[in-house]
């Protein structure tokens, strides 16, 4: 097998891949994959679930995924392939996880301009979230030796491409309001996105939408949530962790990785349920369960 079939088969059997962008190396999974996405959060050791980046090759397999308003249709006609990410309304029946999402009703997609980047997305044939390939709150990595050395064993396998030619992230640009809005600078100017839409890009708003650390109070559930529970009371909607059993259980054998995958999914079924209470199973603050425990406390926080 060339590099490029295996990097491809393991993307698809559910495995990591670091593969070179012209931003920075990524750490691929096959984002319509709940435990693949999952994974990432542990190999980066991250303490949230930030909402990750979909890859895909081009801006018609976009359109598969979100929905495009005339002002996301001119940045995408006019910069992609290339470093700018767009976060858009994801469309109904987007088979992308919702862990990517981070539970957002939102998603960013980019269209990498580096050719093995395209020809490894071309080979999988599904959208490949990666965020940087790189431990939570360490340097980006321009090198397939800086992956090596951050993440070692925790990826599957590294595509070699030499160096990033850009070395910094992409620019983040939503477009989700009638204004476009800048949430991260990045790879690609400012000032070509504002001549090219023929407007100033606005701040980010401080609101659910647009700030990964406030997704709470639009996201929490209609319900009220009891965390840490050891034991079940009446008249309440359950979901169970390990020996913890309910119908909804986020992992029977305890595994906070596959407890990730669940979450969104299943707080999701949980609230449309529409009991006036969830109680959740206590879950260990290991490993993924940190993640997993600042979402809950989030969805539990008293409403704006
Ligand atoms: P990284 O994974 O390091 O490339 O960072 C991804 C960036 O995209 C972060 O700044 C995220 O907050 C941002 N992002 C991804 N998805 C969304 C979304 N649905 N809404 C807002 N920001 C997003
Ligand atoms: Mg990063």
């Amino acid at each position: 097998m060339t590099d490029m079939e295996t990097a491809a088969t393991i993307l698809l059997g559910g495995g990591l891949v670091a593969f070179p962008t012209e931003t920075v190396y990524g750490l691929g999974a096959d984002a319509t994959d709940d435990r693949a996405v999952a994974r990432i959060y542990a190999a980066k050791g991250r303490p949230q679930f930030n909402p990750l980046i979909s890859h895909v090759t081009d801006v018609e397999d976009a359109f598969a995924l979100a929905e495009f308003p005339a002002a996301a249709l001119t940045l995408a006609a006019r910069f992609w392939p290339g470093p700018l990410t767009l976060v858009l309304p994801r469309k109904a029946g987007c088979p992308v996880s919702l862990l990517a999402s981070a539970g957002l009703p939102s998603i960013a997609l980019r269209v990498p301009q580096h050719p093995l980047a395209l020809e490894l997305l071309r080979a999988v044939g599904r959208p490949v979230v990666a965020p940087s390939a790189n431990p939570s709150g360490r340097i980006s990595p321009t090198t397939s030796q800086h992956v090596r050395e951050g993440l070692g064993d925790k990826v599957d396998f590294i595509l070699d491409g030499g160096p990033s030619a850009v070395g910094v992230e992409s620019t983040v640009v939503s477009l989700l309001d009638d204004m476009p809005r800048l949430l991260r600078a990045g790879g690609l100017a400012r000032e070509k996105i504002e001549d090219a839409l023929g407007q100033k890009l606005q701040a980010p708003v401080a609101g659910p939408l647009h700030a990964p650390g406030q997704l709470e109070s639009h996201y929490a559930p209609r319900a009220v949530m009891r965390l840490n529970a050891k034991e079940w009371r009446e008249g309440e909607a359950r979901l169970g962790f390990g020996a913890l059993d309910a119908p909804l259980n986020l992992s029977r054998t305890g595994d906070v990785v596959e407890a990730a995958a669940n979450l969104f999914a299943m707080l999701h079924q949980l609230d449309n349920a529409n009991s006036s209470t969830i109680a959740v199973a206590a879950i260990p603050e290991m490993g993924l369960g940190e993640a997993i425990n600042d979402r809950l406390k989030r969805a539990a926080a008293p409403r704006a």
